[in-house]
């Protein structure tokens, strides 16, 4: 299974993400992770981006596509993976569109994690203070001023990317803000049916427009959660011409928690 996490900082990616290699056995390809593990190893990269991370702003493409393409060549990324973090703009999201096609690999789906930024800013707020009475470390852009750039680099560079994958027929929303085992339970639902070596994939099943690649992919986009729950301004709307995948076949009460 191949998958994309969207979402803000602090939607709770990480947390997910993990959550799904722990399930599914796939690995975790998490560019924040890589990019602060090349700042502490003092390489090259990791000079160059340390200041950028720092204010909350973006890495340039050309580094992120690189290391993403790098990083997805080693063996264990074949089994599955989960992109976390990664792409964050649309320039990024055509570069792993090539990567991936020409690899012949076929993505399963985009999970959006939807949350409201003033409670993001409310949370971090406080897990700062909390972090600060104890005297813990945070990390460099662990502090509201910084999370707000983030914000904003989010809301102009990668929200753009929810329109893009919800073209594609790849995107499926899920109310971010429930708790973690509620969202966990929400993304299981929405993951295509059946053990990942007995769906389609491969360059067939990647190609645009073929009918084997959308059968293996997430239903279209749909909220899951109260419509209250959901920040304004994303009017959700299914795509007239909806392909008919694995979510659409799955019986009621399948889609409950585990
Ligand atoms: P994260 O841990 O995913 O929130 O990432 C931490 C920081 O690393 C971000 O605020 C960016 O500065 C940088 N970063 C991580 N992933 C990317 C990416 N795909 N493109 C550009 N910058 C990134």
């Amino acid at each position: 299974m191949k998958l994309i996490l969207l979402g803000p900082p602090g939607a709770g990616k990480g947390t997910q993400a993990q959550r799904l290699v722990a399930k599914y056995g796939l690995v975790q390809l998490s560019t924040g992770d890589m990019l602060r593990a090349a700042v502490k190893a003092g390489t090259p990269v990791g000079r160059q981006a340390r200041e950028i991370m720092a204010k909350g702003n973006l890495v340039p493409d050309a580094v992120v596509v690189k290391i993403v393409e790098q990083r997805i060549e080693q063996p264990d990324a074949r089994k599955g993976f989960v992109l976390d973090g990664f792409p964050r703009t649309v320039p990024q999201a055509a570069a792993l569109d090539r990567i991936l096609s020409e690899r012949g690999i076929a993505l399963d789906g985009v999970i959006e994690l939807r949350v409201d930024e003033d409670a993001l800013i409310k949370r971090i707020e406080s897990r700062v203070a909390e972090m600060a009475n104890r005297g813990e470390k945070l990390r460099d852009d662990d502090n509201p001023q910084v999370l707000r750039s983030r914000l904003q680099a989010y809301r102009e560079q990668t929200a753009p990317l929810i329109s893009y994958y919800r073209h594609q027929g790849m995107l499926r929303t899920i109310n971010g803000m429930a708790s973690i085992p509620d969202v966990t339970a929400a993304i299981d639902a929405a993951l295509p049916q059946g053990p990942a070596e007995a769906r389609p994939s491969g360059a067939a099943a990647h190609m645009k427009g073929s009918n084997t690649a959308k059968s293996s992919r997430l239903s279209p986009a749909k909220a899951i959660g109260k419509k209250s729950d959901m920040p304004r301004g994303e009017v959700k709307r299914r795509p007239p011409a909806a392909p008919k995948t694995a979510m659409g076949k799955r019986k009621q009460g399948q889609t409950g928690q585990r």
